[in-house]
């Protein structure tokens, strides 16, 4: 009889955990970009410092700009300026504009930004049409600044935080808007210094992140006083396998949020974008299954669930077929429903049979798989 599996937390792993999308601990995959820039104003920053320390700790050289715009990263082709951008790393000041926080419902009261841009390659990507010029990843310097800032914000909740699902989060703070902060920590360490810093606070707060990356080495062990939940953003099987490139597997990503779990951390499942594809039900069936082995045994587990499914805007489809031309993706306007967003904006989204259809289905399979589990909300 071989000897019983451990995760990495040392607990032996129930055997239905081994089969499919069971969460099996590996190595975390970690980004490398290919060249670093740093803008004069990044290293006035005491972060802006530390993270050129980190860097050349990794063995990876850090560009000095002469000026605080960042060039050359535009190629002859859409393509290849896609694949430049996708490839750098400019350590940068985060623009004046973001200091003054916007709400960001249903995620949280307010959103604040320690990066833009993100690494990997999801053919759905929601920042295409969100974010202007090529993909660049930039990290800010000025951290301790915006940490510093958020303090006025404290129990100043909007309509997210009056939602009786939330009772008892406080204040909340979503800082993954615009990039995805687990593909960048071990190159910044900004996201552990957050934790830390909400950690910190005798007001009742909450730090928010959702992540496709599973590096949680770094988080496991932090005084975290229960004030940030990570949650991890997970699909079915034929989505992340096929349209997710550059992102942790799913297995690892359900490893991690089982070692933050055990840890303390409130944790959640972002589950988006969900998607009606041929036999969904059984996808997504397994997909659950695999939650409730990740989270078996968890004492005081908080979970909670975000149910998003796909949407796209005439302006993210052009970006997304300029990114990935072959991609699969269906962005059928003829097959959706047209909505208008916040401000007027154009968007598409499954019909209402369809969305009714597959609302009721995760409240039910959420319901019976993962009893324990919060929905948030469904979009
Ligand atoms: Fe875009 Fe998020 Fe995928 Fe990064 S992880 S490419 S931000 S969808």
């Amino acid at each position: 009889v071989p000897p019983a599996p451990h995760d990495a937390s040392g607990e032996r792993v129930p055997i239905r955990q081994l089969a499919g999308l069971a969460p099996v601990a590996r190595p975390a995959r970690r980004w490398t970009p290919r060249r670093v820039v740093a803008t004069p104003a990044a290293l006035d920053q005491p972060h802006g410092r530390r993270i050129v320390e980190r860097l050349a700790t990794l063995g990876i050289e850090v560009e000095r700009l002469r000026s605080n715009r960042l060039a050359g990263v535009r190629g002859d082709t859409e393509r290849e300026t896609y694949a430049r951008a996708k490839s750098t790393l400019a350590i940068v000041v985060s623009p004046p504009s973001r200091r003054k926080l916007q709400p960001i419902a249903p995620s949280a009261d307010w959103r604040f930004d320690l990066a833009e841009g993100c690494p990997a390659h999801c053919q759905y990507c929601y920042l295409a049409g969100s974010l202007s010029g090529p993909p660049v990843t930039r990290v800010y310097a000025d951290l301790d600044e915006i940490l510093a800032g958020l303090a006025g914000y404290a129990g100043q909740g909007t309509v997210t935080s009056r939602n009786p699902r939330r009772a008892g989060e406080g204040t909340t703070f979503e800082a993954s808007c615009y990039t995805d902060p687990l593909a960048l920590e071990h190159l910044t360490g900004s996201w552990r210094r957050a934790v830390e810093h909400f950690a910190g606070w005798d007001a009742p707060v909450q730090l928010r992140w959702t992540t496709k990356y599973a590096d949680v080495d770094s988080f496991v062990g932090l005084p975290h006083a229960g004030h940030t939940r990570v949650r991890f953003s997970v699909n079915c099987r034929p989505v992340s396998e096929r349209m997710e490139g550059g992102t942790a597997r799913v297995p690892d990503r359900l490893a991690a949020l089982r070692r933050l779990a055990l840890d303390g951390y409130p944790v959640g499942l972002t589950i988006a974008p969900i998607m009606p594809l041929p036999d969904w039900r059984a996808h997504y069936g397994e997909l659950l299954g695999a939650v409730a082995a990740a989270v078996d045994g968890v004492p005081d587990l908080d979970l909670t669930a975000e149910l998003i499914t796909h949407r796209f805007t005439p302006g993210s489809k052009e970006v997304l077929l300029g990114w990935y031309p072959r991609t699969k993706l269906e962005m059928d306007e003829t097959l959706r429903s047209r909505r208008h967003g916040r401000f007027g904006a154009v968007k598409y989204v499954y019909p209402r049979d369809t969305m009714t259809e597959l609302r009721s289905w995760f409240e039910r399979e959420l319901a019976d798989r993962l009893p324990a589990c919060r929905i948030l909300y469904w979009t």
